[in-house]
């Protein structure tokens, strides 16, 4: 049986009518260490256990942080959308390999829809913060119907602003009027850089049709399998 961690809820507020942002304090810290990237699973009881990334980088802790899209309705959106700030979960982990690996040199292209932008956030978090100044080119493509639905928008746009080394590509598959980003899908958005694409790894986290889809766009222009890395949030 691994071995449960805790940690209490310090703070949960909406990010969209559908996706929780939730800060948690860990108990007992010193035992604790992730890859910014990796999961937890929670324990909703002995029985019934869900899958969540870390939103955060090792920086943060002893806090961690998730992101999570309740619109599924089962039991772990349910979990989420009933936890108060002073209550207690209990998770097991890290585990998973959706990470920057430490001997990866090359150009990052990170691409999400949805909540998938959780560890793509850890990952930019641990690039670009705690002092790192990160030199390589990194790009983030983040794929949503509406503007209204991107989350961390204005942490993307001051990272754009800030690092001259980071390019944020928001694209809105069904744009308001006045919007003056991207307009599609990111499989629609990421053929147009491919000149930009010799020699860079992928990082891609979203839906299954979206990373499936998205796999099948990159391989098309010739990114080569390896090079692309994904996670799917079933
Ligand atoms: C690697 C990974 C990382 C994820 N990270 C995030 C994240 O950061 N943010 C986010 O919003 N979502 C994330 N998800 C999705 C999340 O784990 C849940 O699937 C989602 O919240 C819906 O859960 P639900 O219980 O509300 O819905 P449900 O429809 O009840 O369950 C959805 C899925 O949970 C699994 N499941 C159902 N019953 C069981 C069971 N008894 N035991 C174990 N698994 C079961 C099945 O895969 C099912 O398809 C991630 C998923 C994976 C695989």
């Amino acid at each position: 049986m691994p071995s449960e961690r805790t940690a209490v809820v310090v703070e949960k507020r909406p990010l969209t009518p559908e996706v929780r942002h939730v800060v948690l304090r860990l108990d007992e810290p010193e035992t604790f260490s992730f890859q910014s990237g990796q999961i937890v699973q929670f324990v909703l009881d002995p029985k019934t256990l869900r899958l969540f990334s870390l939103a955060s980088a090792p920086a943060a802790l002893p806090l961690i942080e998730l992101c999570v899209d309740i619109t599924p309705g089962g039991r772990g959106s349910q979990f989420i959308e009933r936890l108060r700030l002073g209550d207690r979960v209990q998770f097991r982990g890290p585990f998973g390999v959706f990470t920057v690996p430490p001997a990866e040199t090359r150009p990052l292209e990170f691409v999400a829809t949805g909540a998938g932008i959780a560890p793509i956030r850890g990952m930019l978090r641990g690039l670009f913060e705690a002092g790192n100044r990160f030199e390589r080119p990194v790009a983030l493509t983040f794929g949503n119907r509406r503007a209204s639905d991107i989350l961390y928008h204005d942490e993307w746009l001051a990272l754009n602003a800030r690092e001259p080394a980071f390019r944020y590509h928001a694209t809105l598959s069904q744009p308001d009027a006045g919007w003056t980003g991207l307009h599609g899908r990111v499989t629609d958005a990421l053929p147009s850089r491919k000149d930009e694409f010799q020699n860079r790894v992928f990082f891609l986290c979203g839906s299954p049709q979206m990373v499936d889809d998205t796999r099948k766009v990159l391989e098309e222009i010739g990114i080569p399998e390896r090079d692309i890395h994904f996670e799917k949030f079933f």
